[in-house]
């Protein structure tokens, strides 16, 4: 920042006149103007004003003086009490010329940066927008006008008009303490009216504000959802461990039930309840185990049976299945081997069989089949594995959703990742997936078919 310089060279100036001779004069005066120059160095200068007056016949008032845009003189130049009075004018033009020259390189040089500052603001990933101290939004980026403003300009509008419902939001709080007590500050909340998660900085600028925002709404979602993955992975352990604890003593009391039921001494009614808490406790194993193989990820693709997964996965779910009255039909290949990660391929029908669940009311039907077949696309030979319900169905635009994450149509019981999770598990696999669904009530119901190259 330039101190403002006042010049008041009467005496500087005029001894050039009186101590040179007139023919170097000029070049003295040359001189002195690069003096003034050092001593403005980077100059605020944005005009010239110039003045000439004649005192009297013999004298002339040459007044230059280089003025800064709120009006402050920063310099003052050559105030001479001329004896040569062509010499004076000369020296005010050619200083005047100079410091014009000098005010139109520092006006270049500030559109220049702001250029730059508008393309920056313009190429990053933020959108930004200005307001002035009566909160008239003063500038938008093209992001800004794409993320709240259907890619339209609200400049010269005030933000309350454009958006009322921003006053009841903690985002305008924080607005109204920026422009006021003009402190920077950060934050990442949820707007209401958008139904979306903003991260924002706002911070003072001139007299008013300016905020840089971005929707970070899936970033917090998956947040949330890797926390409900861990969650679960925590349980799952914990569920390993405890049906590891379990197993030994449910072996033992099998083998007592065993003893009773074949006992000589015991009566037949007693035999029979033992052989019925029999049958029970071999779910609560079959139960135990399955968790057990359940959490058990195994690190290398193993050679298993694809009905094998899916008889694991229905003992999973015979309780809600038996509470829903859903009936299920399984029909399976002979030999329906796939290499694949086990645990995965659980994960896979635990989500379809879940579905299926979810979609078939009471008394709806679910049918579970294995085929060896070809790839109607390639012709590459492998295994296809079918889940089909006669359930609710799924509307066309439904189905184009599906495969998408957090994608749900059951509100917040759903988490919309369930086939998300397991297109990529499938993917993974080299395995295809398609869907076929209706709703019409003659043939109503769901078929999702997945194919698996050997
Ligand atoms: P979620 O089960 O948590 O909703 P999914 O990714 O498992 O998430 O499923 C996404 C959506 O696909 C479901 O909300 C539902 O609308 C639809 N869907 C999936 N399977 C079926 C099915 N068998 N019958 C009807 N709709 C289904
Ligand atoms: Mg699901």
């Amino acid at each position: 920042m330039t101190k403002p310089i006042h010049l008041d060279d009467g005496e500087a100036l005029a001894s050039v006149g009186a101590s040179s001779p007139a023919h170097d004069s000029h070049q003295s005066l040359r001189e002195e103007i690069d003096l003034l120059r050092i001593l403005l160095g980077e100059t605020e200068a944005t005009g010239i004003a110039q003045a000439e007056r004649a005192e009297d016949a013999r004298v002339l008032v040459e007044e230059t003086r280089l003025v800064a845009e709120d009006a402050r003189v920063l310099a003052e130049g050559a105030r001479l009490r001329a004896e040569d009075a062509r010499l004076r004018a000369e020296a005010a033009r050619i200083l005047a010329e100079d410091a014009r020259l000098e005010v139109r390189r520092i006006s270049d040089i500030h559109d220049e940066q702001r250029l730059l500052v508008h393309d920056l603001i313009g190429v990053g990933a933020d959108s930004v927008i200005v307001l002035d101290e009566t909160y008239t939004v003063t500038y938008m980026n093209q992001q800004a006008m794409d993320e709240v403003s259907e890619g339209q300009s609200v400049v010269g509008q005030k933000l309350l008009d454009v958006y009322p419902r921003i006053e009841t939001t903690p985002f305008w709080k924080r607005y109204k303490r920026v422009m006021e007590e003009r402190v920077s500050i950060a934050f990442e909340d949820f707007y209401e009216p958008r139904n979306t998660w903003y991260q924002v900085n706002a911070a003072p600028v001139g007299k008013g504000i300016a905020f840089f925002f971005r929707d970070v709404t899936d970033r917090r979602r998956r947040d949330a959802a890797l926390q409900r993955t861990e969650k679960l992975a925590a349980v799952g352990r914990l569920a390993s461990s405890i049906s590891h604890e379990i197993n030994n003593p449910l072996e033992s009391v099998t083998n007592l039930l065993y003893l009773i039921q074949t006992s000589k001494s015991a009566g037949d009614d007693t035999r029979m309840y033992a052989q019925l808490a029999a049958s029970e406790l071999a779910r609560v194993s079959h139960i135990v185990t399955q968790t057990l193989k359940f959490h058990r990820q195994s690190t290398d693709a193993t050679e298993t049976r694809a009905s094998e997964i899916l008889e694991s996965v229905l003992a999973l779910f015979h309780g809600r299945a038996v509470t829903l009255g859903t009936e299920v039909h399984t029909r399976y290949a002979a030999t329906d081997t796939l290499l694949c990660f086990a645990g995965d391929m659980r994960q896979v029908f635990a989500n379809l069989i879940g579905n299926a669940l979810d979609a078939t009311g009471e008394g709806g039907t679910i049918w579970l089949r294995t085929r060896v077949g070809h790839d109607p696309h390639t012709g590459a030979a492998g295994v296809r594995v079918t889940v089909a319900d006669n359930g609710c169905g799924m509307s066309a635009v439904t189905q184009r959703s599906i495969f998408e994450a957090f994608f749900t149509t059951k509100g917040a019981t759903g988490t919309g990742l369930g086939l998300w999770v397991s297109h990529e598990i499938i993917h993974n696999h080299r395995g295809t997936v398609h869907v076929r669904s209706s709703e019409n009530p003659a043939h109503r119901g769901t078929v999702f078919s997945v194919f698996f190259p050997d």
